[in-house]
């Protein structure tokens, strides 16, 4: 990949966490905002997305929020972000990110956060997009997820490629570099193109 000119980046909502989750969100910000490199998030103003998105537009940085209706409230909804799409459900909502993202990223976060990212890397699995998949492994949070997944590695559930598809280090500017270094091609990736062909 040559060039990453807007990310799309999932992230917990929850404000019951360590503050130093918080400071990584804003590093993340902080560094795409630094490389011109446009922040598309799900818009809301809580937690990690907040401190994501504050560090962004304090930096000079672009930001995109997409956001469902559901969650369109002035308790919930960023109101700072240079533009805002609302969409009328979840699913809609998550196809809009999907389609803005030149790679996604995940940062610390619940169910909301690792549902999106699995969902871009089951989607890069089966040749849907071939975009890079990134995790921000502040303070170990995404160790045992990635002992997990190479458990089912192991196991013969997922294949070698899939896995070292997924990239990861602690470092938001390592991160990027990892994405713009990053070769798209997954297994599943040519089954499918021998399928097509055969
Ligand atoms: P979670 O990791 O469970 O906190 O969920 C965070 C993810 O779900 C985010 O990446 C958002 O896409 C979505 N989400 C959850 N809560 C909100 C909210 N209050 N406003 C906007 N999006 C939300």
């Amino acid at each position: 990949m040559a060039a990453l000119h807007q990310v799309c980046v999932y992230c917990g909502s929850s404000d019951h966490i360590s503050p130093a989750y918080l400071d990584a969100a804003r590093a993340m910000g902080q560094t795409l905002a630094r490389r011109g490199i446009r922040l598309v998030f799900g818009g809301g103003k809580q937690g990690m997305m907040g401190a994501l998105a504050d560090a962004a537009l304090a930096a000079g940085g672009e930001v995109i929020g997409v956001i469902a209706e559901v969650f369109n409230t002035p308790e919930q909804a960023h109101p700072g972000v240079t533009t805002l799409h609302v969409f009328d459900s979840m699913h809609t909502r998550k196809a809009h990110m999907a389609a803005l993202g030149e790679g996604f990223i995940g940062l610390p976060g619940g169910l909301g956060t690792l549902e999106e990212l699995f969902e871009m890397l089951a989607w890069c699995q089966i040749g849907l997009h071939d975009k890079p998949v990134a995790v921000l492994n502040t303070l170990g949070y995404f160790d045992r997820l990635l002992q997990a997944i190479d458990h089912a590695r192991a196991e013969g559930f997922i294949y070698d490629q899939a896995r070292s598809s997924l990239l990861c280090d602690a470092d938001p500017d390592e991160l990027i570099e990892l994405m713009l270094a990053h070769q798209p091609r997954t297994g599943t990736d040519r089954r499918l193109k021998r399928q097509e062909e055969g």
